[in-house]
Order: structure tokens, then C-alpha cells, then sequence
């Protein structure tokens, strides 16, 4: 051991241990792509660096000795690793989400959900939008899809229709029981949120589903806010937007309704009752025109008139009315108004390109009969204590204003007259800044000023959201601020509120900070996570093949304008399986596990820093089962290492020299062409996705898995592993620290043994229905059970008992020989004395890689079962996982009866009448295995089973 000094704090290390792990092992975070613990360090990624008295140097290099004094993420090590990175990221071709994803207001995991949907995962692709929002149901009908105008099919041909894929597996969800979220233990703090629109019921959401006791207070009867009093039904019916909001309020909610904030409670009482408050009151004044004629009787706000109506009020509506406005308002109240019997004309001071209102809106409204004025605006409305007619102005454009269309300039002279008997504007609305003053709270433009990173007010511990604080603008956008406001206030209840605004701001100023704190480094990577992207035109797209997008279908007319039945109808689900296939996933199937965005995103390193020329190679898509994509490769060397130095199979190499430098197999030559059986190690060695797996699903996802450690069941090696599950898919297998060192061979990988089972009984090789289990159980005097060696020692022990007490002779198929060779006995020897198929032990290759095989002289000997061991340790091998289990716990050979009941996939060698009955998943079984090494090892379960053998013998 030896003592350093590791940014002021004495440490011990081993003297020969590579330093990067010694410090990575006390805990100190130090980044690193091309460091391997089975090889020599050579330092190519220049991560790892930290600074002595000597100057900087890389840790995985750097010899530990006594007294050194070392810095390990000074201002000096961040700059020079960001530039590492910068350096990488220049020439790293790929996109880490879809566009789709960061489109969306609240980034929600559209890649993710629509290979779910594509599935006909329903509830798991709702269960994934509600990470990040609430109300699927609703957005699936009135959301703008800003992912949609992101799509990367609009370089196709049209884009994905997203909104509509969510709403039937939205709806699919509703209908069949939601998906609903685990509620942890109560956190014991309390919240109110003021305002049940969107804003509101996400804030309430997310911060329920973080354990906080949450009060919702709404100063209307019901909840939703403008959803249920501005949004038409016939765009959002009223059943959707209960059962949607029921899922939120059912986690536990506490609601007061007809309870107004600065009438019939005062804020200062919330801020006592609870220990935060949120703001969620939205937008509901109207704006005026001010001009002469606005207080006639017959003029009236816009979303007056669709609150009424939405409230079942009576509004008397003459036969003409005009809509003053181009927005989604104003579209809504045209068409509520010809539901009501109107002629309804649209006024509006633009063109129709610059209309806000969503184009499916202005289309549906004229398809129904409403007319449309362009380029026109009132100046006067005229009437005799009613409205009667209505002056306007006709106008151009000229240069565009701050929002960026062309400013409306009105025609001197050319004023004209249209009859009307109402007026409706429809031409913004806004928060009464006297309102919020008197709350004491800072308002500016009819907006809630807020922290532009926290969303806390001017007033400590009340935060707001929605279109308080935006403005008015959408649902999605308001459940975004919503959410993001649960989050907030979760930090600012822990006290590390400040601190996280410190690490949103500048978090490579707090990286060490990050690592150690969850809640930072989720905030950090939920919030502000490192997206490349690549760079595209059509012309990258000339290959995919054209497939129209789905058409969407409305209500005739004639029946649509009768009343406020829904407009649009579902797709089948014939249509939406289609179109999900047609997303491209953009998206990097790695981009939950790779490091260059983790470090990325911590050392706010930027994609753009070094521009120059950049490298564009072909993807090498050849193996059934890897991908190659060497523009995403930083050239670590890793994978290389890996085929060479520890496995010996030499599947790739560095090809060419200089910039044009690729991972590669020889030249001429694919990843397909080459033989080998841990080509799938590099997947996991592989710290940026150059080389990723391709999973057996319809679409891939991505998904965030949750790798549960466990060991394969490919042969008596039992080679530790991951089993990585989403839900309950399993999605792959991959490597975790264990005797093998993480390796796994391409059979476990790609061939899945432990996702594979009977899934029914098999009587004599014919699937029977498990009803005759019993009748062939009952009808057989003389049986044997068999046991498979794909059972735990639990299970063994179990049928043991399952034998005794039914009387049943008891057998297994296992070939005799326990070995005598420890692990440590193999790595050691030199020579080695091989009987063994390595083509059905392949781990074998790992361990024999630098030995010598010989006949004579070897110091171990590796059989294949049954054998005896020799005089020297002896490492016998069998077929089955559990085979030295098996005999260890006194099961073996096969004894002769009239029937046979095998539990497992039966093999060779009975004779008479044999019922096979399903053992269950492997991924599914939780106990322990006996290994070729004769070590005990543990083996978890990635799901739950479905059924249990078990229940056929009821002991
Ligand atoms: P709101 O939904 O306005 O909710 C605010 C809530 O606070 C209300 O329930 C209100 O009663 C309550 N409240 C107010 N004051 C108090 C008080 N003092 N005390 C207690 N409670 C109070 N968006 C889309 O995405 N797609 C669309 O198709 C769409 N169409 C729209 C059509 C119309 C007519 C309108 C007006 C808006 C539309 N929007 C649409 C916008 C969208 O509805 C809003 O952006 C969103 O509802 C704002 O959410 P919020 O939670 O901030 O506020």
C-alpha cells in the first residue's frame, strides 16, 4: 500500500494496482472510455486524466507513490477533458434521441412509446408517456404534435401520425383497466396546487408520485380548467377528459372545488397549511380591441362564450356572427357557434399563412361552412345599444414583427360594412396582473414572473406554471411546466433547490457534487442531458422505402355540424400497427448506456466546438445479430482489445491510418463474414453505440432496462450475466462483474436460452392441455419423475419431496463426474489437457486463450462429462446448468417404469409413455445453480412467472 494525497484527503492504495481503479474504487469519479481491468492500460481516450505536482497525466498510466499529491477535477482536468470529448463529439456521427423527442414540449420518449405501440403494448407505452405527462387520452385529440413537425419522415414523405398513435393506445389503456403508478410512502409533506388546468394536474401528479401529499384547489365545479371550459367537446369529449383526469386524481389527490384562491382562501393560509404552493391559474381574460362599440350588447369574449357553453348555460346567438381572431380560440368559437345555428364569419387581420390556429382547425372549420375575411380588421362596431354592423379596415403586410409574421398594416380609405349580430373576439388572453399583485406576487404582461430554471415566484416556496406563466399556449406545453414544477418542488422540500438551479446552470462547476447526489444528477440528466445530432438532408433518406402516412378520418359534415359528437374517430388497430412500423427510429439504441453523452452531459461538452471536415462511413448491418457503426466509433480500442488480447478471435482491427481510421474486420471482409463466438462481447464493451445489438422486436425501443443479475443457462460454465428487462420484456442479456469477468458468448447472447421454455405439456411429443396432466398423473401406477438440470437446487429439493410423498421413483438426466479444478487451478496452469467440444463450451476459448493444449505434461485436464477426474485437478464439463447440482443433492440416472413425467424439456433415453410439463422460464427462476467449478451460484428472476409447475403437484 501506499499513501497519496487525492485532492487533499490522505488515501491508501495498492502500489500495483492501476491507479484509475484504485481511485474509481474510493469512490472519486474519473471518466474513461478505453481502460480495460483484463488489459495493460494505454491510455487512447485521455479521460482519465488527473493533475499531480508534476503536471496532468492519465490516471489509468499514472504509478502510485508514496506522498504524491494528486487533483482529480480541478478547473485545469474539466477544461482538458472537455476538450478530450470535444474532440471525439466533432467527429461522431448520430443522433442520441429521435427529433421527434426533443420536439416535444415536455421530451417525452416518442421513440420509446411508438416501438411499444408497434408491439401492441398498449399500457406499457402509456406507462412510458407518463414519465414525462399526464392525459394521453386528451393530447392524443388536441395536441399541436410538435413532434410531428420534427419527424424525420417529412424527409420521407409525410410524417409519422403520432398524435393518433397515442390516442388509440391511450384509449386502449382506458378501456382496459389504465396502467396507474406505484404511490411510494407518504414523504409527510404537503402541497397545495392552485388550478386544476393541465399545469396543475401534472404538478399534482408528479409530486403524488414522488410520496407528497398533495391539495388541489379549483375555483370552478370541475376539474380540467381550459379543457373543460374552453376546448369544444366535438374536439375533446367529456367522457375522455374524466376518465384521463381520474387517473391523475386516483393516486390520491385531494381536490376542493368552487374554492377560489384570493376570495375563499388567502395564499398566506396556503403557505401556512402546506409546505408548498403551486400556481396554476392560467389564462382567462380575454383581451379587448378597444375600440368604439366593444361594450354593445351582443359583443363578447371568447372564452366567455365557450365557458357558457361548455357549462350548458343558455347563450342567446343571433343569426350572424362574426369571430375576431386567427387563433385555436377563435377557431373553437366559429364552429361552437355553428353547431349553435349561426352563419359564422372569421375576421382576421392577416393572411391565412400566418394564422396561429392549427391548420387541421382552419381546414375542418371551413369544410363545416364557416367563412373566413383575411387581411381585414374592425375599427368599429356600430349599433343602437346592440350590435347591428360592424366597420372594418382592410390591410397588408409589411416586415415582420417580433413574432416573427409579417406586421398587419391597415389600407388608409379602404373601410367597408358587414352586418353581424354578435361579436366575438377571440384575440388573446392573459392573467390579471392585479390578481397576482395582490397575491404579492411579481407579474409582468398578464404573466406570473417566475426563475426561468425553478419556476419559483417571487415569493419563496410558491412556484407556478401553464399559461400563468407562458402566456397562453398549450396543453402540452402547460403539462411540461407542470411537471417540471413537481420536480422543483420536490428539490426545494429537501433543501436542494438552489443547489440544483447551481447544477442546471453550470454542471461541469459541480460534476463531483453530481455523482454523489441522485437527485442532482437525475434532475440533471431529466432536464439537460447531452443530444447530438446529425446533420440531414433528403438526400440521406433516397433509400427508405415510401410508405404513405395513415389517413385520418372525420364525421361527415352534415353530421358533424349537428352537435358536439367527436369530430375525428380512432384509427384501427390494423392502421396504427402499420403506422408505427413506419417510424425510422432515429434514435441510438445505446443512448441509455452511453458514456460519451454521460460525460457529455456532466462536462457540458459541445458538439460543434471543433467543426471540420467529418467522416460518413457505411453501416456494416451484415451480422444477424451486431451492428457496426463506425461514425458513432471514438476509436477507444476497446473492441479490438477485447477480440484480440482476451478472447483471440481478432474479429476486428483498426483499418487504415490517420483520420480515416475505422474499426473494422479485415478489408474486404463484414462483420457477417466473421466467425467467432463473443462478437457480442464488443456490444458491451462499446462505450457509445458504435457497435449495438440487434434485438428480436418488431422496433427496439430504446428502453431504459433494469439489468438483474443472474446466470445463463447455456452450459455448466454458468457464466454470470445480466438479464436486462423492461416491463416484462426481456430485452437482452449483457455483462456484469462476475467469475467470467463479464464475458459472455454469442449462443447466451443472441440464442437466449434463458428466454426460452416448453410453454405447454408435451405427452409423447404432442402438446396435450394441461387438464390432461392430472388424468395421465392419476392414471399411472408406476411413474418416475425426471428432473432437467435447468432446475435450481430449490427446485430439486422441492421434487425430491414431490417423489416421496407420491411415491414416484425419482431420476434426472445427468451424466456423472464432479470436477476436481478450481477456477484459480485453470487461469494458472500453463498446459492443458483438453477432452471437450469447444464449440459447446465456448467460454472455454477465454479461458485457454495464451495456454498451451497438450497430450502429455498438462497440470489440468478439461473432460466432458461423464468422466471420471484424472490425477491432476480436473474441470469436468456438462451439458446442463445444474447437472452438478443435480448430483450433488443424490438425483441421477433414469430408473425404469410405465411413465414418465419430466419436468423440462424431456431428452434421450426413456422408454414408455413420457408427459413433459414446462419448467418455467429461466429468466423467471429464482435460487441456486452448482457450476463445472463447483461454485454456488445465485440466480435471480427478471419477471414473475406466469405459472408454476408446482401447482400440478400441491404438496
Ligand atoms: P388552465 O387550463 O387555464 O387552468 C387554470 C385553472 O385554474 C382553471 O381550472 C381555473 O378555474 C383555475 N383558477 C383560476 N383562477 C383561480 C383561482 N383564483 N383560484 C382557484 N382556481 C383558479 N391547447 C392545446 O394543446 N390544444 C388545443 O386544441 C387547445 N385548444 C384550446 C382552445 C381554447 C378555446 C383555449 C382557450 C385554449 C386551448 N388550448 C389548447 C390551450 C390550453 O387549453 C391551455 O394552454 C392550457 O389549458 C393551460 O393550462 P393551465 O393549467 O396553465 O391553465
Amino acid at each position: 500500500m501506499v499513501k497519496l494525497i487525492v485532492n487533499g484527503k490522505e488515501i491508501d492504495v495498492p502500489e500495483n494496482k492501476v491507479l484509475l481503479q484504485s481511485l474509481r474504487e474510493k469512490g472519486e469519479h474519473i471518466p474513461g472510455m478505453c481502460y480495460d481491468f483484463e488489459l495493460e492500460p494505454y491510455g487512447s481516450c485521455r479521460l482519465c486524466l488527473v493533475e499531480t505536482p508534476r503536471g496532468v497525466t492519465t490516471s489509468c498510466t499514472l504509478k502510485p507513490a508514496e506522498g504524491l499529491e494528486i487533483e482529480t477535477l480541478n478547473e485545469k482536468i474539466v477544461a482538458m477533458r472537455r476538450t478530450a470529448l470535444e474532440l471525439m463529439l466533432s467527429d461522431h456521427y448520430g443522433d442520441c434521441i429521435g427529433p421527434c423527442q426533443e420536439g416535444c414540449p415536455a421530451h417525452s420518449d416518442v421513440q420509446g412509446y411508438l416501438a411499444l405501440i408497434a408491439m401492441g403494448k398498449y399500457h406499457e407505452a402509456v406507462k412510458l408517456m407518463k414519465e414525462k405527462y399526464i392525459l394521453p387520452a386528451v393530447l392524443g385529440r388536441v395536441c399541436p404534435a410538435f413532434c410531428e413537425s420534427e419527424c424525420r419522415r417529412n424527409l420521407v414523405e409525410e410524417p409519422l401520425a403520432i398524435r393518433q398513435l397515442k390516442r388509440f393506445a391511450a384509449d386502449y389503456d382506458l378501456e382496459h383497466g389504465p396502467w396507474m403508478p406505484e404511490i411510494p410512502p407518504s414523504t409527510g409533506k404537503r402541497v397545495a396546487v392552485v388550478g386544476s388546468g393541465p399545469a396543475g394536474l401534472a404538478c399534482a401528479y408528479y409530486l403524488r408520485t414522488m410520496g407528497h401529499e398533495v391539495t388541489i384547489i379549483e375555483a370552478m365545479p370541475e376539474l380540467g380548467g381550459m379543457m373543460r371550459y374552453g376546448i369544444p367537446p366535438y374536439r375533446l369529449p367529456r367522457d375522455v377528459l374524466d376518465k384521463d383526469i381520474a387517473t391523475v386524481i386516483n393516486t390520491g389527490i385531494e381536490v376542493k372545488t368552487n374554492t377560489v384562491l384570493g376570495k375563499d382562501i388567502t395564499l398566506e393560509e396556503l403557505r401556512k397549511e402546506y409546505d408548498a404552493v403551486f400556481l396554476g391559474v392560467g389564462a382567462w381574460k380575454g383581451r379587448k380591441m378597444g375600440i368604439e362599440g366593444e361594450e354593445l350588447e351582443g359583443v363578447m369574449q371568447g372564452i366567455e362564450f365557450l365557458r357558457k357553453v361548455n357549462m350548458g348555460e343558455e347563450v342567446k346567438l343571433g343569426k350572424r356572427v362574426m369571430v375576431v381572431g386567427g387563433g385555436n380560440t377563435a377557431m373553437d368559437v366559429a364552429r361552437t357557434a355553428l353547431r349553435l345555428g349561426a352563419k359564422v364569419t372569421v375576421v382576421y387581420r392577416r393572411s391565412k399563412e400566418e394564422m396561429p390556429a392549427n391548420p387541421r382547425e382552419v381546414e375542418e372549420a371551413e369544410e363545416e361552412g364557416v367563412e373566413f375575411i383575411f387581411l381585414a380588421n374592425p375599427v368599429k362596431i356600430h349599433g343602437n345599444g346592440r350590435v347591428e354592423k360592424v366597420e372594418l379596415v382592410r390591410m397588408k403586410l409589411g416586415e415582420p414583427d417580433e413574432s416573427g409574421r409579417r406586421r398587419p398594416i391597415p389600407i388608409e380609405g379602404s373601410n367597408f360594412f358587414l352586418e353581424a349580430d354578435n361579436v366575438i373576439l377571440a384575440i388573446g388572453q392573459y392573467c390579471d396582473d392585479s390578481f397576482l399583485k395582490k397575491l404579492g406576487i411579481e407579474a409582468k404582461r398578464g404573466k406570473a414572473v417566475v426563475d426561468e430554471v425553478t419556476l419559483q415566484t417571487s415569493i419563496e416556496g410558491v412556484f407556478a406554471g401553464g399559461d400563468l406563466i407562458l402566456g397562453p399556449s398549450t396543453v402540452i406545453e402547460s403539462i411540461a411546466t407542470g411537471r417540471r414544477a413537481a420536480l422543483m418542488i420536490d428539490l426545494y422540500l429537501k433543501g436542494k433547490l438552489e443547489k440544483a438551479k447551481e447544477v442546471l446552470i453550470e454542471p461541469s462547476k459541480h460534476i463531483d457534487e453530481i455523482v454523489r447526489d441522485e437527485d442532482l444528477y437525475r434532475i440533471l440528466f431529466d432536464l439537460k442531458p447531452y443530444n447530438h445530432w446529425k446533420d440531414v438532408t433528403e438526400e440521406d433518406y433516397e433509400h427508405v422505402e415510401r410508405k404513405p402516412r395513415v389517413k385520418s378520418r372525420l364525421k361527415p359534415v352534415e353530421e358533424r355540424i349537428k352537435g358536439f359528437v367527436e369530430v375525428e374517430e380512432s384509427l384501427t388497430e390494423e392502421e396504427v400497427l402499420k403506422e408505427a412500423e413506419r417510424c425510422m427510429s432515429c434514435g441510438c439504441m445505446e443512448v441509455f448506456r452511453c458514456k460519451l453523452r454521460e460525460y457529455a452531459t456532466l462536462y457540458e461538452a459541445k458538439q460543434d466546438r471543433f467543426k471540420g471536415e467529418t467522416n460518413r462511413f457505411e453501416i456494416d448491418e451484415t451480422h444477424p445479430s451486431v451492428v457496426l457503426d463506425n461514425n458513432k466509433c471514438v476509436l477507444c480500442g476497446r473492441c479490438v482489445n477485447l477480440t484480440h488480447e482476451i478472447v483471440g478471435e481478432g474479429v476486428v482491427d483498426y483499418l487504415f491510418r490517420g483520420f480515416k481510421t475505422r474499426i473494422s474486420p479485415p478489408l474486404g471482409n463484414t462483420l457477417g463474414d466473421m466467425d467467432g463466438v463473443f462478437i457480442g462481447d464488443m456490444i458491451d464493451v462499446c462505450p457509445t453505440g458504435a457497435i449495438s445489438e440487434k434485438l428480436p422486436f418488431i422496433k427496439p425501443g430504446p428502453w431504459k432496462t433494469t439489468p438483474v443479475k443472474t446466470v445463463c443457462n447455456g452450459c455448466s460454465f454458468a457464466c454470470e450475466m445480466n438479464i436486462e428487462v423492461y416491463n416484462d420484456m426481456l430485452v437482452r442479456a449483457s455483462s456484469v462483474a462476475g467469475w467470467n469477468n463479464g464475458h459472455l458468448c454469442d449462443i447466451c447472447r443472441f440464442k437466449r436460452p434463458w428466454a426460452e421454455d416448453l410453454t405447454f405439456p408435451l405427452l409423447n411429443g404432442e402438446k396435450v392441455e394441461w387438464d390432461k396432466v392430472r388424468e395421465f398423473i392419476e392414471s399411472h401406477e408406476d411413474i418416475a419423475l425426471i428432473l432437467t438440470p435447468e432446475l435450481t437446487n430449490e427446485e430439486v429439493e422441492y421434487f425430491k419431496r414431490v417423489a416421496e410423498e407420491k411415491g414416484f421413483k425419482l431420476g434426472a438426466f445427468v451424466e456423472d463426474g464432479i470436477s476436481t479444478a478450481t477456477l484459480e487451478d485453470i487461469k494458472k496452469a500453463k498446459k492443458v489437457l483438453l477432452k471437450a467440444d469447444i464449440e459447446k463450451y465456448p467460454y472455454l476459448k477465454v479461458l485457454l486463450k495464451g495456454k498451451e493444449v497438450v497430450e502429455e505434461g498438462y497440470e489440468v485436464a478439461i473432460v466432458e462429462a461423464p468422466a471420471e477426474p484424472l490425477n491432476v485437478p480436473t474441470l469436468i464439463l456438462h451439458e446442463g446448468v445444474n447437472e452438478v447440482g443435480l448430483l450433488k443433492l443424490g438425483v441421477k440416472g433414469l430408473p425404469e417404469a410405465e411413465a414418465y413425467v419430466v419436468i423440462g424439456k424431456p431428452r434421450k433415453g426413456l422408454k414408455g409413455d413420457v408427459l413433459a410439463l414446462p419448467s418455467g422460464l429461466w429468466a423467471e427462476k429464482e435460487g441456486t445453480i452448482i457450476n463445472a467449478f463447483n461454485m454456488e451460484l445465485r440466480v435471480n428472476k427478471a419477471r414473475e412467472p406466469e405459472y408454476s409447475v408446482k401447482e400440478i403437484f400441491s404438496l
